[in-house]
């Protein structure tokens, strides 16, 4: 495989420092070598991008391919989530078509959006299964059900899932049990043995608004009426006092690698049961925040207590795109109270090692990064990055021999359908 060289005006590595006028040596998937002077190692093809910053692949920590082919959010801007999930599974029941295509749309569109590594959440049978590619996928079972003998039907899938992505180049299985409204204690406790037993991160959504909150502490409110009314409602389950959400996520920190999807709702008390686990992370997914129209996400107080912050796009049923360098965009738009490289370091390192993939999400010899391209003419870095507000989706770069990043249509011709 061929080495190639890009340079470019910056090099935004995101394990140190931005690098002016560097350069970056890849093999294949693999980055060489790292540099800041104007004179890399000669006898290799360079690709000068002038006027540009070259970061590693971005990481999409969080989100449902499944959904891939809606034109827009399900609902309206502040809709309750009981209210949205309700219309979400009306619009799952009546429409159908060929979900492996569904899947391949939303990888591809994944990709362009700068992600070289995507964490999905599947209902199973999982429809998209890559062959190869370069863009690699977590792949979560997602397991729910309030009965037990739904709970036996879908860890049963979920094995069976885990057996078919072994054999999956580029798709590594995990499992996810759904959230606390919605799957049992006792199904979320049989996910996490099978996650110790075959070493598997776990995925979960918890404390995504306050009325789940209610539902678990107390048994009362929106959740607990829908329930109801589905005829699946079981007082056993809930109203189990203040410390639920605490349960929850004590048992997730039995996993080997646990993401809290959401955490929006999390008090001080829980925050203090992730920041002991350092297995744990959540993902923050801050444009299907603002759908929803939650009260501020505490990602910037966990992030000072040193809790692993990652990113997702979450799905097209509550964003309007996949692309997590737009959901970059956004943060440093809508927070500029928080430092742009914090907002990089949720889309690249910290995804990644929530996904224990340390090789991806920084740009130093010996990680298999793949590399994205974004323009803008700044002489600090600083402007650099307010530039990207405005700017435009980034470039995926592509190494000589075409083994690098691939374009993202590769994709689409990998997905079985
Ligand atoms: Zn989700």
């Amino acid at each position: 495989v061929a080495e190639q060289i890009f340079r470019a005006r910056w090099i935004f590595p995101i394990c140190q420092p931005p690098i002016e006028r560097g350069w970056v040596m890849v093999r294949g998937h693999e980055v060489v070598a790292i540099g800041s002077s104007d004179s890399p190692p000669t006898g290799v093809a360079v690709e000068d991008l002038g006027d540009a910053a070259i970061l590693p692949g971005l990481v999409n920590a969080h989100t449902h391919l499944e959904f891939s082919d809606l034109t827009e959010p399900v609902g309206f801007t502040g809709i309750k989530l009981h209210q949205w999930i309700e219309l979400v599974l009306r619009r799952r029941k009546s429409r159908r078509r060929d979900p492996g295509s569904v899947i391949a749309q939303g990888l591809v569109e994944a990709a362009a959006g700068g992600a070289r590594l995507v964490a999905e959440i599947a209902t199973t049978p999982w429809a998209g299964f890559r062959k190869s590619s370069s863009t690699e996928a977590v792949v979560f079972a997602e397991v729910l059900g309030l009965s037990p003998r739904r709970a036996d039907e879908r860890i049963a899938a979920a094995e069976a899932h885990l057996a078919k992505a072994e054999v999956i180049g580029g798709v590594a299985g995990a499992i996810s049990p759904h959230a606390p409204y919605s799957t049992s204690a006792e199904t979320v406790r049989r996910c996490v043995d099978l996650a110790k037993r075959r070493n598997l991160i776990v995925a979960m959504h918890i404390a995504e608004s306050s009325e789940e909150r209610e539902l678990i502490e107390r048994g009362t409110g929106p959740f607990a009426a829908q329930l109801k009314e589905m005829g699946v409602y079981q007082a056993s389950f809930f109203g189990r006092g203040e410390t639920a959400t605490s349960q929850f996520l004590e048992e997730l920190a039995r996993a080997p690698a646990a993401l809290v999807i959401h955490g929006n709702d999390l008090q001080d008390r829980e925050i203090e049961v992730i920041k002991r686990n350092p297995q744990m992370s959540v993902v923050y997914c801050p444009r299907t925040h603002a759908f929803f129209g939650y009260p501020a996400h505490p990602f910037d107080r966990m992030m000072a207590a040193g809790i692993r912050v990652a990113l997702g796009t979450d799905s097209r049923a509550s964003n309007p795109d996949l692309s997590i360098w737009n959901e970059v965009r956004w943060l440093l738009e809508h927070r500029p109270d928080v430092h742009w490289q914090n907002v990089l370091a949720m889309a690249t390192m910290d995804g990644a090692d929530a996904l224990r993939r340390p090789d991806l999400g920084r740009i130093q010899a010996g990680c298999t990064s793949g590399l994205i391209a974004v323009s803008g003419h700044a002489s600090r870095p600083d402007d650099l990055v307010a530039e990207w507000v405005s700017g435009g989706a980034p470039r995926i770069l592509t190494s000589a021999d075409g083994d690098g990043v691939g374009p993202a249509s590769k994709l689409a011709a990998s997905v079985d359908v």
